[in-house]
């Protein structure tokens, strides 16, 4: 094995005498070197997946299995006395994304990759990437989250690009991460950073001047954008990002032969929700620059960007005034004013218009009138974008509108997260589900065979145990690895609804102090960071975390009901999370998720979901029938004529439903504010009462009842692991490899 060579040439030891730290740079280096070996793919045409996030996760087990080096380096190491997994945990996690739509980026190239397809991520090298969340008073608090090391992923390269601000011009450097497919090519991440940025001006938390742009630049993802300063560093942020990449873009197809007049022909450029979106105007910049007619810069542009469209809440879709890129960037405001322009002489109205009569500007407007295909998510979501959110926009292009239902990569959530239940399936149905995720179907044939179910249930029983000792050893939380898990995983948002897990919770409870135990005790388990300036999610997290400490504290309800909130939810979490749910809990308001990705990777681990129809829960549920999965609550076309009609009165059901009253009013019983803070709590209750945007007391009873059928039915083992094993089976539709197939297929045909 050549990491012993690694070894002794960096620290002349043998592997035995190498701490884990010793032994984690030197398969670093290894690893690094054969990713480089495996060529890139080839082919004229190449896709740019461009993006403000990469939620990319650790990258040495990934990579390890994808170079399919990782069972040899296991063994080598645990001869020498050394464990992979404790060197596993001495890698830090990249910060360099969100939640699913940075995951989602990242699963992404995997299978890009993995295809052989030519492509490569475009992003930015966030220092302090999103903040680390701490727990403190039962109160959230950030910090920031570094995780760039002396050695690390990172290849510094020579290529660097000028970028110009309004004043100054500044220079961005390229660096690079290697993206391994799985049994397959390598390609890259992109990811660019100013040589200027100044770690140092971080104050308290996660405070600096937010108007130093040549020091703050690639700091924070998301910086708070509560006041002007911070929404000016976003657009900042963002042009930084899109015009290294146009540049880059430009370059590397100009070096392939390209004239620029035949640009689609050698790139698509995919813009990941709208925070790419200057993109668009900066390449029509790009391409005058260099002497291409405006009328045909426009075309050119039109025919090589795709848009991914990833939420329907007006307030996500960005609008930014046409002042603040006056001020940041004022060479692409006439090019968007014409944009503009030449929208208002083809469609009347203000509807379809870039710049509205406020002079703001909707980035997904520009991206839609000017990229030759939109898509949503999953199947419901780009239904909903047709007739309701969108259909002024698909009138006038219904060909450009098609759907690309998510997927995730099995090699991080299956084969790295949980080897127990890979080996176990590979077993029955041999290795081909590896590459083709649909072989998981074979595992059908053995819904009745009560062996195969039983170990199921052992695997999942050890998953379990495996969570408890990780999350004492890291958070140090106790579990009963003998309650039912019940899993609540995401970013914190009211449209996700934790406050209507948190109101169930409350409600259950009351009933165990009210002497209705349940039969198998209840473990809910949270974990979410919800944005800083975003007051009623952290009022949320307030609650949860006070119900953890008056619920697992009192004697006559934790031996039947315990809940815990995780710390720093990421996707090392979510790794040893996910293998050992029972139930998933993708509770979001009907209409409003627009896919999920994390119901995908419970399905695919055996969990059973309690979700409403929303987002790709509709798909499992097809997929998996009514009897192997929970679904409650209003359907989107309710919800949606709720919402037209404003007919709701969250007030009318506080009032008029007892369960509804009881939990409300606990979160400011005696019992909470005894741990938590009057204000935040007084708050939320009062945001429910009068407002409850999100509609979660029409769902609550019909919440409550197939949440107490679940938990019924988990009483029946074998019946259970029979739902479990369907879930598994039908899973394979959700490899993101059949996402990017689609992708490749109906919008970038590359290889044609
Ligand atoms: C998959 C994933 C998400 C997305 O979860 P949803 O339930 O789809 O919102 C967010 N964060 C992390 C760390 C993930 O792995």
């Amino acid at each position: 094995m050549n990491l012993q060579s690694i070894l002794n040439e960096k620290y002349g030891r043998s592997v035995k005498d190498c701490t884990n730290e010793e032994i984690y740079y030197g398969l670093l280096d290894m690893v690094k070197a054969a990713a480089r070996e495996k060529t890139a793919p080839g082919g004229k045409k190449k896709i740019y997946y461009i993006s403000a996030e990469f939620l990319i996760g650790k990258l040495l087990s990934n990579n390890l299995i994808n170079l399919g080096l990782y069972d040899e380096v296991k063994t080598f190491l645990a001869e020498n006395g050394k464990d992979i997994c404790e060197i596993e945990e001495v890698e830090p996690e990249p910060s360099l994304g969100n939640g699913g739509l940075g995951r989602l980026a990242a699963c992404f190239l995997d299978s890009i990759a993995t295809l052989g397809l030519n492509g490569a991520g475009i992003g930015l090298n966030y220092h302090y990437g999103l903040f680390r969340q701490k727990f403190e008073k039962n109160l959230q608090t950030e910090e920031p989250n570094p995780w760039i090391e002396e050695n690390s992923w990172l290849t510094k390269t020579d290529k660097t690009y000028d970028v110009k601000f309004r004043g100054y011009t500044v220079k961005s450097r390229l660096y690079d991460i290697d993206v391994t497919g799985y049994d397959s090519y390598t390609n890259k991440l992109h990811l660019f950073d100013i040589e200027t940025v100044d770690e140092s001006i971080v104050e308290k938390g996660i405070d600096f001047d937010k108007s130093d742009i040549e020091k703050n630049l690639t700091l924070f993802l998301y910086p708070d954008d509560s006041d002007e300063a911070g929404r000016l560093l976003r657009v900042y942020q963002q042009y930084f990002m899109v015009s290294s990449g146009a540049q880059l873009i430009l370059d590397e197809c100009i070096a392939k032969g390209s004239n620029l007049h035949d640009l689609p022909d050698y790139a698509s450029i995919q813009i990941n929700d709208t925070h790419p979106t200057m993109v668009i105007p900066e390449l029509i910049r790009l391409l005058c620059e260099r002497g291409i007619e405006l009328d045909e810069a426009i075309d050119i542009v039109s025919r090589t960007c795709a848009y991914t469209n990833h939420t329907i809440l007006a307030e996500a879709l960005e609008k930014w005034p046409i002042s603040y890129l006056q001020k940041a960037v004022p060479q692409l405001v006439p090019i968007i004013e014409i944009l503009d322009d030449k929208v208002r002489r083809k469609f009347e109205g203000e509807k379809l218009a870039i710049i509205d009569r406020d002079d703001r500007v909707h980035m997904a407007h520009i991206c839609i009138h000017y990229s030759y295909s939109v898509n949503g998510v999953a199947s419901l979501h780009t239904d909903i974008l047709k007739e309701t959110e969108l259909a002024d926009f698909y009138k006038v292009y219904p060909d450009k509108f098609n759907n690309k239902t998510n997927g995730i990569t099995f090699r991080r959530w299956l084969l790295h997260c949980n080897p127990e239940l890979t080996d176990f399936i590979t077993s029955l149905i041999g290795d081909g589900f590896k590459k083709d995720a649909m072989e998981l179907e074979k595992l059908s044939a053995f819904a009745d065979d009560e062996k195969v179910l039983g170990r199921l249930l052992e695997i999942k029983a050890d998953c379990k145990k495996d969570l408890c000792s990780y999350l004492k050893k890291t958070q140090n939380l106790e579990i009963n690895p003998d309650s039912v898990f019940d899993i609540q995983i995401k970013r914190l948002h009211e449209y996700k609804r934790q406050q209507l897990n948190a109101l169930y919770i409350i409600h259950k409870y009351l009933e165990i102090k009210a002497g209705k135990k349940p039969s198998t005790p209840i473990t809910a388990i949270f974990g979410a960071k919800a944005a800083p300036a975003y007051v009623i999610a952290q009022d949320i997290i307030h609650l949860i975390l006070c119900l953890q400490e008056v619920i697992n504290n009192d004697p006559e309800v934790s031996p039947y009901l315990n809940v815990i909130m995780v710390e720093n939810y990421n996707v090392t979490n979510a790794e040893h999370l996910i293998p050992a749910c029972d139930i998933s809990e993708q509770i979001s308001l009907a209409s409003k998720e627009a896919s999920g990705t994390g119901n995908m990777k419970f399905m695919l681990n055996g969990a059973v979901t309690l979700g409403t129809e929303d987002g790709a829960n509709v798909e499992i549920h097809e997929l998996v029938g009514d009897e192997n999965i929970y679904i409650f609550g209003d359907s989107s076309e309710t919800v949606v004529k709720r919402y037209a009609d404003a007919s709701y009165d969250a007030s009318s059901y506080y009032e008029n439903n007892e369960d509804i009253k009881a939990a409300v009013d606990f979160i400011t019983s005696e019992e909470i504010l005894a741990v938590g803070s009057k204000e935040h709590l007084e708050r939320l209750k009062k945001e429910l009462i009068g407002k409850d945007w999100f509609m979660t007391f029409p769902d609550f009873e019909d919440y409550i009842e197939k949440k107490e059928l679940a938990f019924r039915d988990y009483e029946n083992r074998m019946e259970w692991a029979k739902k479990m094993l369907i879930n598994i089976s039908k899973a394979g539709y959700f490899s993101s490899d059949r996402t990017i197939a689609e992708y490749n297929r109906d919008i970038w045909h590359l290889g044609e």
